[in-house]
């Protein structure tokens, strides 16, 4: 596929027609195993002296479908499909760090991805300093001779002010440290390579999959990092793994391409820990993504055309949106996002708590639930659901106020979507 069109490579990367029945839709290839040619066929696959399907825990050919697609869409050069988000941030991590060794990570994060790193890895010996990423040099700040990685996400919710990427990535390639992007919130509109990160993560589940039907994640690797410059900084990569007859990651799949990193977790972390995508998954992945340049385009027009008409309430104290920033916000909008800021959406209620759960309880159309980036609107007063448990200053630190809401905003009519959100403001007055 010749193309760099996102539209084209959504449709047609990674996949012509099937070899054995011509079929042109990604089969399902719902099978645990793969027959052999020969003893020396297998014992190939096995020495990774030639790629192919062994066993769906670590490789299937719908999969494979999906992973080179989203490679492809990403300008990386491939990819590794596993069962969820979660999966993708924490095998992210553990591909590169062990215990004792540290990562640097910004505070606005997904509070599950949060609490992975603050107490799972920690307790795995894995220690993750937080940072505020309006100031970019605080991830050199907390820096050590131990960090084997940066991490953050493109667009974090609830404050929606997008990373900057091309300035952490740079600190980091100064110390042989890649940047891990979570990118999730911001598919086709920011690609995190283009801007100097290492690996993409997304969770699949949310706008790729776009219809709120499977839990997915998926790790990219962009082949642009040179994991050999500085063997101190990243021995998991550099030292014998003694769980693959001593093999040197970085020299021992190098015919293959610059795919160490997505490799090494394939035939590590996903043997070992086995949190495979299913086939089933990865074909509705494969759905989603056919239209994801549309459906991209139509939250970000919606959510937009929906922070404006909230900016124009009085009983909107605040709007949270990308375009809506001031100072540094607005100029790493403008950096990052010029031609669309995504689907999410986030306000603050003048009456606070009380006139949060109002409005929530009076909407008709949109759904009230957790999840963000179905094609259906969706809406969550985070102050008496998602961050209950939190006092009211720890809500602050996290940008929720106890009147915030936040919209995933769908791709319905315009007008049935204002229309749901003016008569559930009206009936939220206290
Ligand atoms: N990253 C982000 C930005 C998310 O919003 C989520 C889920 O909400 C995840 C990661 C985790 O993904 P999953 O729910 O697929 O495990």
């Amino acid at each position: 596929m010749t193309s760099k069109h996102p539209e084209t490579l959504a449709l047609h990367a990674g996949w012509r027609r099937d070899s054995a029945t011509h079929s042109v839709a990604v089969p399902i290839y719902q099978t645990t195993s793969f027959q052999f040619d020969s003893a020396e066929h297998a014992a190939n696959l096995f020495g990774l002296k030639e790629l192919g399907n062994i066993y769906t825990r670590i490789m299937n050919p719908t999969c494979d479908a999906l992973e080179q697609r989203l490679a492809a869409l990403e300008g990386g050069v491939a990819a590794l499909a596993v069962g969820s988000g979660q999966a993708a941030s924490a095998f992210s991590v553990q591909n590169l760090a062990k215990a004792g060794d540290n990562i640097v990570a910004s505070t606005d994060l997904y509070g599950g991805t949060w609490n992975l790193f603050a107490n799972t890895l920690r307790d795995q010996g894995i220690e993750t300093r937080f940072v505020d990423p309006i100031d970019p040099e605080a991830f050199r700040r907390a820096t050590d001779d131990k960090t084997r990685a940066y991490y953050a996400e493109t667009l974090p919710n609830p404050k929606l002010i997008p990373f900057p990427i091309a300035e952490v990535a740079a600190i980091g390639r100064s110390f042989g440290i890649p940047l891990i992007m979570d990118n999730t919130a911001a598919p086709l509109m920011v690609r995190p390579f283009d801007h100097g990160a290492a690996v993409v993560m997304y969770s699949t589940t949310k706008w790729i999959g776009g219809h709120g039907t499977s839990i997915g994640g998926i790790v990219i690797d962009g082949g642009n990092f040179d994991w050999e410059a500085n063997p101190a900084r990243q021995p998991a990569l550099n030292t014998p793994d003694p769980s693959y007859h001593g093999a040197v990651w970085s020299q021992a799949v190098k015919p293959l391409g610059p795919i160490a990193y997505i490799l090494k977790m394939r035939v590590t972390l996903l043997r070992d820990l086995g949190a495979a995508m299913a086939p089933f998954n990865a074909f509705q992945f494969i759905q989603g993504v056919e239209t994801l340049a549309l459906r991209m385009r139509e939250h970000s027009r919606n959510a937009l055309a929906v922070a404006n008409y909230l900016a124009s309430r009085k009983d909107v104290a605040r709007v949270i949106h990308p375009a809506h920033h001031t100072g540094i916000g607005a100029d790493r909008t403008a950096k990052y996002l010029p031609h669309g800021q995504g689907g999410l959406c986030g306000f603050e209620l003048v009456g606070g708590a009380e006139a949060g759960r109002k409005f929530i309880d009076a909407l008709k159309m949109f759904y009230h639930v957790a999840n963000i980036g179905d094609a259906r609107s969706l809406a969550i007063h985070p102050a008496s659901t998602t961050h209950s448990q939190l006092t009211e200053s720890e809500q602050a630190a996290a940008g929720v106020t106890p009147g915030y809401v936040r919209l995933s905003v769908g791709i319905e009519h315009i007008d049935d979507i204002l229309a749901d959100l003016s008569q559930a403001l009206d009936a939220a007055k206290v």
